[in-house]
């Protein structure tokens, strides 16, 4: 079937790769897709809009505030605006001017990653420092109290995949650190699929995106302490006017909260691991490859199927990559280890029709 984007003229991907931004983040349940032009037809007051969608936010993550945003990365820049400011609307207007305020932010080096753009990048948006402590592979709790000064503003700890996953200081310490020098610890959990754990574990700010492990919008939001949060939402007076939400993205967002939060988990997980073994199936016998399944490095219950190029395949991993990528349907899979001979395909963005299609081409390509 032809969908929009075919009859645009555009290419049909088949996404094995994850919630990638590169391809369109996740795929909206219909229900979001009908509070979405409901929302989008009728007006509202739009700040009236945002303290409502924060309030019923709240019992999902079990934060006192939230405010909701346009991404993460949005997120972000409004949770370290607002430590900055607080509410005082003088500040607000000012940023990115930070001049006499307390700026700078520390994160560890591991930390310091490119989700598509750079972490710290997010940061100095807002006229803040990131200060970048330790190596990138070793960060000891004595380079973190180390960077502490006067101009601290707050300390950031990114839960992601992206980062190096050994030798970081724990968020637990990172809490406790931050605490025990009266300073707010930011998390950036924008992929993550617990909403409650960084909150319960004493976190001041958490950012979410709304359109990754949510699967609703392109959306996001900042949990947490409610006075920060207060003062991320007076910054929509002010730079955050720049990663303005729609009243739609808004509505959609609280939707998929509610269905992504009210799903029976076992049985999505179930579901997820039985499209593993049919991908798992399919390309088991094909020449060249050792078929198998792994979990996700980064902790989360995910499985993958993991395919090993041998030795003998005239094709190195990434060649295969590539020529997945290269056909109409484009197919993406996971290939942060395709240097080292390992491709992984994700079950979560798997469409109908898409395994049989995997298979198919895979079997072009390694048959030749
Ligand atoms: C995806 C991602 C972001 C950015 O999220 P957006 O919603 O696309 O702005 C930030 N941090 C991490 C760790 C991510 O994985």
């Amino acid at each position: 079937m032809e969908i929009i984007y075919q009859k645009a003229g555009l290419r049909r991907v088949i996404n094995a790769s994850g919630r990638m931004t590169a391809l369109g983040v996740s795929t909206i349940h219909d229900e979001t897709g009908k509070t979405m032009v409901e929302a989008a037809q009728n007006y509202v007051v739009i700040d009236e809009l945002i303290d409502r969608v924060g309030e019923l936010l709240c019992p999902f993550t079990g934060a006192d505030g939230t405010c909701v945003t346009a991404n993460t990365s949005a997120a972000i820049c409004l949770s370290i605006a607002a430590v900055m400011t607080g509410s005082n609307l003088d500040l607000v207007e000012k940023i990115p001017d930070t001049t006499g305020l307390k700026n700078q932010v520390i994160i560890q080096k591991g930390h310091c990653v490119n989700y598509g753009a750079p972490v710290t990048q997010m940061i100095r948006t807002v006229g803040a420092i990131p200060v970048e402590v330790g190596c990138a592979n070793k960060v000891d709790k004595a380079n973190i109290i180390g960077a502490i000064n006067d101009k601290t503003a707050a300390l950031m700890y990114v839960k992601s995949h992206h980062c190096v996953q050994k030798g970081m200081v724990s968020l637990e310490d990172m809490i406790k650190i931050a605490h025990g020098h009266d300073l707010p610890l930011i998390v950036d959990a924008s992929a993550e699929e617990d909403l409650k754990k960084y909150i319960a574990m004493g976190a001041d700010l958490v950012c979410y995106s709304g359109a990754k492990a949510i699967e609703g919008p392109t959306s996001g939001f900042i949990c947490g302490r409610k006075d920060l949060t207060d003062a991320a939402k007076l910054h929509y007076k002010g730079i955050g006017r720049s990663m303005k939400i729609g009243k739609e993205s808004m509505m959609g967002l609280l939707k998929a909260v509610e269905i992504y939060t009210g799903r029976d988990m076992a049985a999505h997980e179930a579901q997820l691991n039985a499209t593993v073994d049919q991908m798992i199936q399919a390309l088991t016998g094909l020449p060249h490859i050792q078929v198998g399944k792994s979990w996700d490095e980064a902790g989360r219950n995910i499985s993958r199927c993991r395919v090993d190029v041998e030795s003998s395949c005239p094709l190195t991993a990434l060649e295969i990559v590539a020529a997945l990528k290269d056909g109409d349907p484009a197919i993406y899979t996971r290939d942060h280890f395709a240097n080292v001979g390992t491709i992984f395909f994700d079950p979560r963005p798997i469409l109908p029709g898409d395994v049989e299609a995997i298979a198919e081409k895979m079997k072009k390509i390694l048959e030749g």
